[in-house]
């Protein structure tokens, strides 16, 4: 059985007095392995030894900080399949999507080594002769990364690669379900010969682990992705040392189909969007808002898709769909599914437990006649259900769409330029897709959203380094 442990300053850190945490494949209730809840100390080791490393990094040329990258991904390319199959058993997505999951990271990877040579600052003209103004980025110090379960690897990738290109270190805390997934990467990321300390894992629950940084004094910037309560708390934890906080939080994102749609396209990408990774997904299509006339139609085919897709354990058999994370979260879909029909709702398929299954299974679920007031209209479920809205008009739709606390991805499927124009402007998302499902975000593409789905930082491009770093500007007479 796998046991893990802490990365501190470079070395593997185990006590035996230390208490673990146990990982359960969720598709057979099996316990994996088990990894160490970090102490409140060890959690200060790992943040000094970050800040140690610091000073040297940072002066480190960008364009050597790059090469440890192509080291990484020489090395993660000959990991891919543990760390994918890995990931399956922590929390059940179906192996082909792990695949996929690292696939991205080499992507993210690649684009990050060429971004090093282009941290490039800006000249600018002085109104003074003999005068030279430079301004150039500066990293901030430590990165405390937080990330959920969902994308155990890819999320934490995004920001310890944006972190340690420009110049920061790193300590990761994962979501104690993939703190397995977390250790096969660090080992990944050691193998690249890193200095000592420039990055650092430490496992345990949040409220021990991620507490103690969000509030650690030598902490400089939280880059948090997670649920919006608790990005909520961490920024209140972090303004009393006035930290920088960029939060990826959750979604409620809606699909518009419009009566001049191809629904056929329109159903492909909406069955992708919601139950991809179990509908598991910040982006994940959790509301379709259709017009009237052609409602029966599209509710017709999202069924027989959803009729085509195989639920089970994605790392023994060939299927679409794996379980849901834990049984808390089953417990929360079925009770979001209970109060549907009880507000109303018709389950047009699903609705219930993948009952021939050991695992924490849910069958795709469709429920339409949800009205704009219903509970799973506005609240993330963050699990295999689509909800179906009617409506008269674009209008209707779009008001629909914005009225919720949530702002990440919205999609319409229309061949109408003009409304396919006015709801890219309209939509107060943070990403727009057009004839395209809610969930098909490309690295070097900015990334997050708006409202309580995120504060305004943005990832996964180049753009995340106005979060990892600050402005100086330099005046030189000569
Ligand atoms: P979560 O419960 O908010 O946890 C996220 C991370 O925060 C975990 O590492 C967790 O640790 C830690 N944490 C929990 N309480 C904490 C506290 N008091 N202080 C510091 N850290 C704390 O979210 P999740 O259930 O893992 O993930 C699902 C949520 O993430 C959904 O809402 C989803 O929409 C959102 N999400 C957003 C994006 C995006 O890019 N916008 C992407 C993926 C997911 P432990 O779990 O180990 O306790």
């Amino acid at each position: 059985m796998e046991k893990s442990s802490l990365f501190i300053n470079g070395e593997w850190i185990i006590n035996d007095n230390q208490t673990f945490f146990e990982s359960i494949n969720p598709a057979t209730k099996e316990v994996i392995g088990s990894s160490c809840l970090a102490t409140e100390e060890q959690v200060d080791l790992a943040v000094q030894a970050a800040n140690n490393a610091y000073n040297e990094w940072k002066l480190t040329p960008s364009p050597t900080r790059a090469n440890y990258l192509s080291k990484i991904s020489s090395e993660l390319k000959k990991r891919r399949k543990e760390l994918a199959e890995m990931m399956t058993m922590e929390m059940g997505k179906v192996l082909k999507e792990s695949i996929g999951e690292v696939d991205v990271i080499l992507q993210h990877i690649e684009y990050m080594h060429g971004e090093a040579k282009r941290l490039i600052g800006e000249i600018v003209p002085s109104s003074s002769p003999n005068r030279t103004i430079q301004m150039v980025r500066e990293p901030l110090g430590v990165v405390a990364c937080i990330t959920p379960w969902n994308f155990p690897v890819v999320l934490a990738a995004y920001k310890i690669f944006s972190a340690l290109i420009t110049g920061n270190t790193v300590v990761w805390k994962p979501a104690s379900e993939v703190a397995l997934s977390a250790e096969i990467f660090t080992e990944v990321i050691e193998q690249s010969g890193i200095p000592k300390g420039v990055f650092n894992l430490v496992t345990g629950s949040g409220q021990t682990v991620g507490n103690k940084l969000a509030t650690h004094e030598n902490v400089n910037i939280i880059a948090f992705t997670g649920s919006t309560n608790v990005g909520k708390k961490i920024t209140e934890m972090g303004s009393n040392t006035l930290k920088r906080v960029s939060l990826e939080l959750g979604g409620k994102n809606a699909v518009i189909v419009l009566r001049d749609a191809n629904l056929e396209e329109a159903a492909n990408g909406i069955i992708q969007s919601a139950f991809t990774t179990t509908g598991q997904r910040c982006t994940a299509a959790s509301r379709i808002i259709v017009e009237r006339s052609v409602k029966a139609k599209l509710i017709d085919l999202l069924v027989e898709r959803t009729k085509e897709m195989n639920v089970g354990n994605g790392l023994v058999e060939e299927s679409d769909i794996g379980p849901v994370v834990n049984e808390s979260q089953l417990e929360t879909i079925e009770s979001y599914v209970h109060q549907a029909v009880q507000e109303g709702g018709k389950v047009e398929i699903g609705g219930k437990r993948g009952s021939d299954l050991e695992g924490y299974f849910y069958e795709p679920t469709i429920i339409s006649n949800v009205k704009p007031t219903d509970t799973i209209a506005h609240e993330e479920i963050f699990g295999p259900v689509l909800a179906v809205l009617e409506v008269d008009s674009y209008e209707e739709a779009m008001k629909i769409n914005n009225d919720t606390i949530y702002g990440l991805s919205t999609s319409i499927y229309t061949n109408s330029l003009h409304f396919a124009n006015k709801a890219s402007r309209e939509a107060v998302s943070g990403l727009v897709y057009i004839n395209s499902g809610t969930s098909n975000a490309e690295i070097g593409v900015a990334f997050g959203g708006m409202k309580m789905s995120g504060n305004g930082h943005r990832e996964v491009s180049n753009h995340s380094f106005d979060l990892m770093t600050e402005w100086k500007s330099i005046y030189t007479n000569y």
